[in-house]
């Protein structure tokens, strides 16, 4: 099954072609992706509007470059998925809406599919993980650790109540004068840093919920710069690294008690832990999971960087997965901002 997949949640404006077997292995025959960082740059963040533009400018090439550039290709796609959300709601009916034209227009079925299944069915296209995993989600927009039972079955065991591990280090290099993304700059400032410098709150670690807090963090780097004020190189490496270390050691914590939890309620599966998100680039969180991984005896997975990011590959995938099972989608499928995970359950459950 050949599978045309749309992504427009974000500021990623994507498509791809990704073939899927009877076997259920997966192959991605291309995956065309445009950041659109460029654009949102000088606003230190995500514009909504000025996103949905830039999607309705170069959407229609990038699916045409996904399809190899002629318009033909088209009549060999056998499915059309798109993101139907969670997003930017412009965005998405941007994509959305690109779908169900082409799918009425080569008479294809149609996919409307979930970012975050996206996110967390992307690991079976790339190594073949099987049912039940654990994955951690760590993006500008989401900071979740998911229990994935099946295609459309997931528990979420735990999610930030309030701002993503992603956009704490977007308002973390805000506040230091550190450019758009702040991710890898404020990783690239902590490589020279003292961690132990500045001594900042690990917020929720001592609750056995799963949950993520990174707001506090915010506040009391901000706080910790103000102390030094007038702020150095040094000092802003020191920053760096301790803001670094306390996200890290959130991370690691939170791993593990769900690793813990998934070897309880799955004694007889071999566990396996999977990261997804543009935070799975970070080499020290991704050191510290390896760690948790190697003492828990875990599988970890990390999908290749590009296809952690947003991309169309994911959401070809999915939608091939989808396919698969006899899922499709009427064109009254409505694009929707908000659409936890827990909503995908279908069938018998
Ligand atoms: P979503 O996927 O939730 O809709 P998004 O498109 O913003 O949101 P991604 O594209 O997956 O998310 O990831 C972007 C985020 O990843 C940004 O917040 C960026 O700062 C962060 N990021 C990228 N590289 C790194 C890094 N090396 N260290 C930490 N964070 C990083
Ligand atoms: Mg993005
Ligand atoms: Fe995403």
């Amino acid at each position: 099954t050949l599978v045309l997949g749309i992504e427009t949640s974000c500021d990623e404006t994507a498509a791809a072609l990704v073939r899927r077997y009877p076997d259920g292995r997966g192959e991605i025959v291309s995956n065309i992706v445009r950041s659109q960082i460029d654009e949102h740059r000088a606003f230190g963040g995500v514009v909504p509007e000025l996103a949905a533009r830039a999607h309705v400018v170069h959407l229609d090439a990038i699916v045409s470059r996904a399809l190899g550039g002629a318009e033909t290709e088209l009549s060999k796609v056998d499915v059309i998925a798109a993101t139907a959300g969670p997003g930017l709601i412009g965005g998405v009916l941007v994509g959305l809406t690109t779908g169900k034209a082409l799918a009425a227009a080569t008479g294809k079925p149609l996919v409307a599919v979930n970012h975050l299944e996206g996110h967390a069915l992307t690991a079976r296209l790339t190594d073949g993980v099987q049912f039940p995993y654990l994955m951690l989600l760590v993006s500008g927009g989401h900071s979740q650790i998911v229990l994935v039972k099946g295609v459309g079955d997931y528990e979420r065991w735990g999610s930030t109540i309030d701002d993503a591990l992603g956009e704490a280090f977007d308002k973390a290099a805000k506040l230091l004068g550190l450019g758009y993304p702040g991710g890898p700059e404020v990783e690239k400032a902590a490589q020279q840093g003292d961690a132990k410098r500045f001594n900042l709150p690990r917020p929720l670690l001592r609750e056995k919920r799963l949950d993520f807090s990174f707001s506090g963090l915010k506040t009391a780097l901000r706080l910790a710069a103000e102390s030094v004020a007038p702020v150095t190189d040094t000092d802003i490496a020191d920053l760096c690294a301790s803001f670094q270390a306390a996200v890290t050691d959130i991370v690691a914590v939170r791993s593990r008690q769900a690793l813990e939890r998934f070897a309880a309620a799955y004694p007889d599966a071999a566990p396996t832990y999977v990261v997804a998100g543009g935070v799975a680039a970070n080499r020290a969180i991704g050191g510290a999971l390896r760690e948790i991984a190697a003492q828990t005896g875990a599988h970890l997975v990390v999908p290749p960087a590009a296809l952690c990011t947003d991309n169309g590959a994911m959401i070809a995938w999915a939608g091939a997965e989808r396919f698969a099972l006899g899922l499709t989608d009427g064109f009254d499928v409505a694009a929707r901002p908000r659409w936890p995970l827990e909503e995908l359950r279908w069938g018998a459950a």
